[in-house]
């Protein structure tokens, strides 16, 4: 087909026409696009120096509308995240604040107590005596650190296995270690396991440690020769434990307060316990990573009873290996 000049022109032309009408259309449609592209790389460059903003401004193209919402979940989970840590850390500021006042405190009376005994201040036959005080604020040291250190290491445990653990078996395994203390102090510990052989899938060093410290408890404030009763039942889907004691009890208003980090009821914050207000507050740590709950019921001067529950098998239990 023969086309002349001047039609070949035309085409030319439309041809161009058409093109510049193209890029001038598909300008016009690129713009909001590009416009929410620099919106949401201002906003994670934001995100990158911890600035959490929230995106609400794209509407278009729904892609890039999908892309800002997880772009602000993933915001606000950062925030939350940051928040958190900024808080344990300050948490962990002031705990240490307050434990290296009360390492200090023995500390400083056992170098005095020295200083007297060397200078011959403390007459021979009161060194004796001395020594037994200082005897004693060791070994309340010695808990205090070691309560530390598992402090530390708790927060690592997270990562521990997950095994079948016979609930017969660990009360056995907790209280051999009471074993001395509890034949010296003439006691004795009831046992009821429901139903026999129970048994639970979860992290057994944990709740060792939680099982541990209330026992600990229930002799540390219950005088020589009473009892103490150790239940652990099966309800549904969850194992219940109960430590009770006939010691000294806990007055209601100190309640709800045991099981914050350091909190000592005033009265055993005396010498012969030695007690750091840490070993509720663990149990609590342990059986809330463990995906259960700790209460306390208690009457003064008549006991207490400690009980916590924990999910019987993995399955039951959605925060149990965060
Ligand atoms: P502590 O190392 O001081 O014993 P805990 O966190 O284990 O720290 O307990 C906090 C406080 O709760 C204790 O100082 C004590 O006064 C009180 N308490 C805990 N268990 C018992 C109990 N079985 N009977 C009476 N008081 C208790």
């Amino acid at each position: 087909m023969y086309i002349n000049e001047k039609t070949g022109y035309l085409i030319v032309l439309l041809i161009l026409a058409a093109s510049v009408l193209g890029i001038c259309v598909n300008l016009l449609l690129l713009r909001p696009v590009f416009k929410s592209l620099t919106y949401i790389r201002d906003q994670t460059n934001k995100i990158a120096n911890n600035e959490f903003e929230i995106i609400d401004s794209i509407t278009f193209p729904s892609e890039l509308k999908e892309l800002s919402k997880d772009i602000n979940d993933m915001s606000k989970k950062l925030n939350r995240t940051f928040k958190s840590l900024h808080e344990s850390e300050q948490e962990k500021n002031s705990m240490i604040e307050q434990l290296s006042h009360d390492i200090k405190t023995p500390i400083t009376s056992i170098n005095t107590t020295i200083e007297a005994i060397l200078d011959g201040i403390i007459p021979k036959n009161e060194v004796r005596h001395h020594l037994n005080i200082m005897n004693h604020q060791t070994e309340r040291l010695n808990s205090l650190v070691e309560e530390l250190t598992y402090i530390t290491y708790s927060n690592s445990r997270k990562t521990d296995l997950f095994e079948n653990v016979f609930v017969d078996q660990l009360i056995i395994d907790v209280l051999s270690e009471f074993e001395v203390q509890l034949r010296k102090e003439h006691r004795e510990v009831k046992i009821n396991v429901n139903p026999n052989g129970a048994s639970i899938y979860t992290k057994k060093e944990q709740v060792y440690r939680i099982l541990f410290n209330l026992v600990n408890n229930a002799i540390k404030y219950s005088n020589d020769g009473t009892e103490i009763i150790i239940n652990a039942a099966i309800e549904e889907n969850k194992l219940r434990f109960d430590v009770t004691d006939f010691g000294k009890g806990i007055n209601s208003s100190n309640l709800e307060n045991v099981f914050q980090r350091l909190y000592r009821v005033d009265e055993s914050r005396n010498s012969t316990t030695g007690g750091h207000g840490l070993g509720l507050y663990i149990a609590k740590e342990l059986v809330e990573q463990l995906g259960g709950n700790i209460s306390v019921k208690s009457q003064e001067s008549k006991g207490s009873t400690f009980t916590f529950t924990l999910p019987i098998d993995k399955g039951a239990c959605d925060s149990c290996e965060k």
